[in-house]
């Protein structure tokens, strides 16, 4: 089931989470820009188990099954 996947910049209070989250997915759909920030790199490789949702006490990343 494709998924969207997307970083509520807005939201991150904490950079730390997105490290975290960054860390927690298993198959590594983020990456870092050229600046270092956290991005959504790699969403088409997404198997929606929601390790990166479940892990943002602030709604920083949300997974949509489309
Ligand atoms: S749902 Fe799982 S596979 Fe998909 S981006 Fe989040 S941690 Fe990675």
């Amino acid at each position: 089931m494709p998924t969207k996947v997307t970083i509520h910049y807005e939201k991150v209070k904490d950079l730390k989470v997105l490290e975290e989250v960054k860390e927690l997915c298993p198959v590594q759909v983020f990456d870092k820009d050229a600046a270092g920030k956290v991005i959504v790199a790699r969403n088409q490789d997404c198997i929606a188990c929601h390790a990166c949702d479940s892990n943002s006490p602030n709604g920083e990343v949300t997974v949509e099954e489309q």
